[in-house]
């Protein structure tokens, strides 16, 4: 009978092989302990998993922590624990924070996926960028900027724009009325100069203001979007129809191309925003008899829709910083023309919230603005 099968417990085992031994030393160890020390030489050295150097995490500003799987913290810096208001080693990430879309990045990093997510963690009212990066030995680095202060000094600004624009309305309404009432008395022509400075300010602060109003809305989410299918050629007629004087006051041919079965997703009253933003800039930058051409074209599952003009175009430094808030390419020209220069950054906006994006081609004989939307 084979020795370990004899044998109840390992005791027993090595006092069989010390008889054994005793009686002839060079007897032959027998067949099974052979096995035994045969799969011992066999057998990989159990490797020592490193422990994550505490020094390199605590000269981490910012907080971070060291996880394996179960979405376990095995280290942390004291700038996490201090921001999870408690020690955060061996607990899970949910322990830790409550915040089950953490939980579920910290698990998609372990699975070896680099998750980058803004969250908000419950019991913290707290905001946060968590970026989740896989490491080696199944393990997961977790880092986490705190956004709260951010979030709070935006929501302030935008507040402030917000009511700043709004007390504004009122006294702008009421200069602009004045003006246009003096306008209409008999005036000696230095009074008219005057009375008509006036009003064209006053109508330039009423834009600002409104715009002002209106990026803000659309910051905060307080612009509810209506999504629905519209006719292409209407809307386009539409937007044509509100600009047609201003093009009309510089000679400028207004033209449209739509194909009539064009039908686009959107918000009526966005899209049409979107469209005289985009017209009146072509207008106003398009010298005295220019073309300035609505064009409207199915590209599959969506719909662009181009203004072309026949204006000074912009030069390729500037094409992307155009759709930033008050910037502009000729800053004393585009502000003596009554521009705000917020009319791209709220089509801008606009277009994305809608689902669509926004984008500009330019060269010396003209710009071409287009909006992606999907289509109906
Ligand atoms: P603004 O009120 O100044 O027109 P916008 O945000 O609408 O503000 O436009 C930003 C800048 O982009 C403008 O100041 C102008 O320099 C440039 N721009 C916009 N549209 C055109 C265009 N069609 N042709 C040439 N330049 C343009």
């Amino acid at each position: 009978m084979a020795l370990f099968r004899r044998a109840v417990s390992l005791d027993e085992a090595i006092s069989v092989i010390h008889a054994a031994l005793a009686a002839n030393p060079s007897a032959p160890l027998p067949v099974d302990l052979q096995e035994l020390s045969a799969s011992l030489r066999r057998r990989e050295p159990l490797r020592a998993v490193p422990q994550p150097p505490q020094d390199i995490l605590d000269a981490f500003p910012e907080p971070v922590g060291v996880l394996e799987s179960g979405c376990r913290f095995i280290a942390s810096n004291a700038a996490l624990d201090e921001l999870l208001a408690g020690r955060t080693v061996d607990r899970t990430v949910l322990q830790a924070t409550r915040c089950a879309e953490l939980d579920e990045a910290v698990a998609r990093a372990l699975s070896g996926v680099c998750e980058r997510r803004e969250v908000t963690l419950p019991g913290l009212s707290k905001t946060v960028q968590a970026i989740a990066t896989p490491l080696p030995e199944s393990r997961a680095l977790l880092m986490i900027r705190d956004l709260t202060a951010q979030k709070r000094a935006e929501t302030v600004r935008r507040d402030f724009i917000a009511n700043a624009s709004h007390e504004l309305r009122t006294p702008v309404a009421a200069i602009t009325g004045a003006a246009e009432t003096l306008l209409a008395m008999s005036l000696d022509d230095g009074e008219r100069a005057f009375t008509e400075m006036i009003a064209r300010h006053a109508a330039r602060l009423a834009r600002l203001t409104s715009d002002l109003l209106d990026l803000s809305k659309l910051e905060s989410g307080q612009w509810p979007l209506e999504m629905g299918a519209y006719d292409g050629i209407t809307v386009c007629e539409s937007a044509l129809a509100l600009v047609k004087e201003r093009a009309a006051a510089k000679a400028i041919h207004l033209g449209a191309d739509v194909p009539p079965e064009l039908q686009i997703r959107a918000d009526a009253r966005a899209l049409e925003q979107i469209l005289v933003n985009l017209l009146d800039n072509a207008i106003k930058y398009t010298p005295q008899g220019g073309r300035v051409t609505l064009l409207g074209d199915g590209a599959g599952d969506h719909v662009i829709v181009s203004v072309i003009d026949t204006g000074p175009g912009i030069e390729p430094r500037h094409q992307q910083r155009i759709f930033e808030r008050f910037y502009r390419v000729d800053g004393g020209r585009a502000r003596s023309d009554g521009g705000s220069g917020l009319g791209l950054a709220i089509v801008k906006h606009l277009t994305q919230a809608q689902g669509g994006e926004v984008g500009v081609e330019s060269g010396r004989g003209g710009s071409r603005f287009w909006v992606r939307l999907p289509a109906a």
